[in-house]
């Protein structure tokens, strides 16, 4: 197995010390640079492999740690404090392997487990269509059977890792107009005949996510690379994104805990008209505001990660807690970047990066008007609900 567990007994505490090595030796010095449009994914994959991060929350027989849903949250926050994008990146190929490793532990498991927690290939996950993102029922990429497999056709766009991705979780229609009931789930690999990558032109904030997309003309998947037949994979999507809301919720509260950090110990050390910034009721007061959102955005991912890891129902939780924190985030990163006045542009801080990034968290994995509905319908179907 890729990983010596041993390094990291039962609990969360060495591999949170883990991460912050990681981060402080592989993302920071890298991150401004990435986000100029320099990703090489060589960089990141391979040592984020080495230090477990590519394990969290895979089983220890697969040769993960076995975390629950809020230490790999919190292993999460640490790195996109320094760098969302990268970590968006790494949590995406991971989530590939543990759904492998859960939904396909004698075929699919088996080949590319290892290598994808060794970072040595990476992978992800493709809903999203040129002609469809919130309204996923209606993806038009099709499955048809061929033989003892399956012939994929369409094009998946948005999707992280797909610049650089080896293999790819591809759900497709296999019934015209079944709607959701009708889509599968195949492991695809980027080097199948008829796979055709399709850059896309993004804000060089969001580089290290490696963000693209892809064609497909007439791809053969075998029946062995079926990862969710028919009717299975929806119950899975829906499971997969309310966990994604609750991590990108918690990354969003760590893009502001840094901030609020870097500007604290800026307005101590400013002086403006012989005094420090901090001391002016007008500037520190904007700096309450953002503790005090991001103290009840934390309660809000905490109470969200619980459920989880307690397997009770999220969906709302999951729902408003990400809701809260990107808007959270898109509200007071932009107020305490303007508290570091010309200094918050230099790139020895996040300030612009982190905004960019709670923008596009604001629409991965359900946008802020998917998560109102949601939110909107338990109040009306659920009593009691809010
Ligand atoms: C950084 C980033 C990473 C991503 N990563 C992935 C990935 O790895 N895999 C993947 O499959 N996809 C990914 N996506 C795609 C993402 O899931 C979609 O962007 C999202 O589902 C929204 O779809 P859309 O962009 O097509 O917007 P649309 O669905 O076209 O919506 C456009 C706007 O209209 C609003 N809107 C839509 N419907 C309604 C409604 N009923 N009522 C009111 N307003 C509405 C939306 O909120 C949005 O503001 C990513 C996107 C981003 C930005």
């Amino acid at each position: 197995m890729a990983l010596n567990t041993e390094q990291f007994p039962e609990g969360a505490g060495s591999i949170m010390q883990a991460a912050d090595l990681f981060a402080q030796a592989h993302l920071l010095p890298h991150a401004a640079h990435w986000g100029r449009g320099f990703f090489d994914r060589k960089a990141l994959f391979e040592p984020a492999g080495a230090a477990g991060l590519m394990g969290l929350q895979v089983s220890r027989e697969w040769g993960g740690l076995g975390l629950s849903f809020a230490d790999k949250a919190k292993v999460l926050q640490q790195l996109a404090k320094i760098d969302f994008s990268a970590a968006m990146a790494l949590v995406n190929s991971h989530n590939v392997v543990a759904q492998l490793a859960q939904a396909s532990p004698q075929t699919l498991a088996p080949l590319y487990a290892e290598r994808l927690m060794r970072g040595s290939i990476v992978a992800c996950t493709a809903l999203t269509e040129p002609g469809a993102g919130s309204d996923l029922g209606q993806i038009q990429t099709t499955a048809i059977r061929q033989g003892k497999g399956w012939l994929l056709n369409g094009a998946k766009t948005w999707i992280i890792n797909a610049a650089h991705a080896d293999g790819v979780v591809v759900y497709a229609q296999t019934q015209s107009g079944s709607g959701v009931k009708g889509i599968a789930a195949f492991f695809v690999l980027a080097d199948s005949p008829g796979f055709e990558r399709v850059a896309l032109a993004t804000d060089t904030a969001l580089s290290s996510m490696g963000l693209g997309g892809f064609r497909l003309t007439n791809v053969y998947c075998d029946e062995s690379h079926l990862v969710y037949a028919p009717g299975e994979s929806f119950v899975d999507i829906m499971a997969a994104i309310n966990r994604a809301r609750a991590y990108v919720a918690a990354m969003c509260c760590a893009m502001v805990s840094q901030a609020l950090s870097d500007v604290r110990a800026y307005g101590q050390k400013r002086t403006a008209f012989g005094q420090s910034l901090d001391q002016f009721q007008g500037w520190r007061w904007q700096v309450a505001q953002a503790a005090t959102a991001l103290q009840a955005a934390e309660l809000m991912v905490g109470d969200a990660c619980d459920r989880i890891d307690k397997g009770l129902d999220v969906q709302s939780a999951a729902a408003q807690a990400k809701l809260y924190a990107t808007s959270m985030a898109q509200t007071h990163l932009g107020a305490l970047l303007h508290a570091m006045g010309a200094e918050g542009f230099l790139d020895r801080y996040a300030f612009l990066r982190h905004l960019t990034a709670a923008h596009a968290a604001s629409l991965t994995d359900g946008s802020t008007a998917m998560l109102l509905e949601r939110v909107a319908h338990e109040l009306r179907f659920r009593p009691g609900a809010g």
